[in-house]
């Protein structure tokens, strides 16, 4: 997205996350294995790819153009089975050329015997495909924003969280160049783009009179399984939008941390003190009901929703959400639950 096209208005800054897979460890008849898209105009990003999968993708509408970039949490079945069916289809129908996965060490040396070792089995990949181990820190930098990693405690080692992040800009003010003569074209674009134009009448405009003071660009974090929260705080910090595992209830706050799971208490607790403002809950057990678990949310963090498979969030800057507050930021599809 260009500057001039966000300072028009044209386009509305924003991720967009399309969950596919919202159930803990294994499959119910509503909900699949750990599976999401993060789209950002035309890049997709497939985070995490459990058992199932492709199916998920297809039902969603959204089906697997651009969709090159993976994104692995940690190197757990229910995270990552889905890839050897993914790659098995991607063989036959060719429809994508390049497949990259980025993950830590430990997903990524069990990801490479799944891929390896029983898909193609000493066969050539026929694309390319790129296995990258990632640490914590910016992995991944496009023109307009940045995903960076970061440490997530998890049973096994290297697990990671992801934030997405919009670089920050100054906004167009187009009161101003309204007020200073400056037509709509290209000339607001040179300026948006730093340049000092000369109108026609021959007075000069420099871009400091049309910007407006720079804002922090969207912010969308990510967290996969995790056993604790306390070291999550900074990369949560101010987010607008964090998607985290909530797989037990605080009642059973002693089999969470026997298997290093949070509860929804945990995970509400995270987002108020990292001062959040959206916050939505995946990796949801089977053992108990959606409206349990979003009420002991709703008692500490009002702004809270439970993903359930094929919903679509817009995450947009704070200031839009609060413009956009009437308007449900969820699009849900008309599903009997
Ligand atoms: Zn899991
Ligand atoms: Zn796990």
């Amino acid at each position: 997205m260009g500057e001039a096209e966000r300072g028009q208005g044209i386009i509305t800054p924003m991720f967009e996350i399309v969950f596919l897979g919202t159930s803990a460890s294994a499959p119910s008849a509503r909900r699949g294995l750990s599976a999401q898209i993060v789209k950002h105009d035309e890049f997709r990003f497939l985070i995490d790819c459990g058992e199932g999968t492709q199916r998920q993708i297809l039902q969603s509408g959204l089906g697997f153009k651009h969709l090159n970039h993976i994104l692995v949490t940690h190197g757990h079945l229910d995270h990552i089975l889905g890839l050897a069916g993914l790659l098995s289809t991607f063989m036959r129908w060719e429809t994508i050329d390049e497949l990259n996965i980025y993950s830590g060490r430990w997903a990524l040396d069990r990801i490479h015997d799944l891929l390896y070792g029983v898909v193609l089995r000493g066969a050539q990949p026929p694309l390319k495909l790129q296995m990258h181990e990632i640490l914590p820190g910016v992995f991944f930098e496009a023109d307009d924003f940045t995903i960076t990693a970061f440490p997530v405690h998890h049973r096994g080692s290297e697990c990671l969280g992801f934030k997405f992040e919009e670089k920050s800009h100054r906004p167009f003010l187009p009161e101003n160049a309204e007020e200073l003569g400056v037509p709509p074209g290209p000339q607001r674009r040179d300026l948006v783009n730093g340049k000092v134009i000369t109108l026609a009448d021959g007075r000069r405009v420099r871009p400091d009179e049309v910007l407006g003071p720079l804002k922090p660009g969207v912010r969308f974090v990510h967290v996969g399984d995790a056993g604790r929260t306390e070291d999550l705080v900074e990369a949560c910090r101010q987010a607008d939008a964090l998607v985290i595992e909530s797989t037990y209830l605080e009642s059973e706050a002693e089999m969470a941390r026997q298997f290093s799971h949070l509860t929804v208490k945990q995970a509400a607790e995270l987002a108020v003190e990292a001062g959040v403002r959206q916050l939505i809950l995946t990796h949801i057990s089977r053992r108990y009901r959606e409206k349990d678990v979003l009420s002991e949310a709703q008692a500490l963090f009002s702004n809270v929703s439970v993903a359930r498979d094929f919903d679509v969030y817009q995450i947009k800057q704070s200031f839009d959400v609060l413009e956009a507050a009437s308007s449900p930021a969820r699009l849900r599809r008309e599903r009997p639950y």
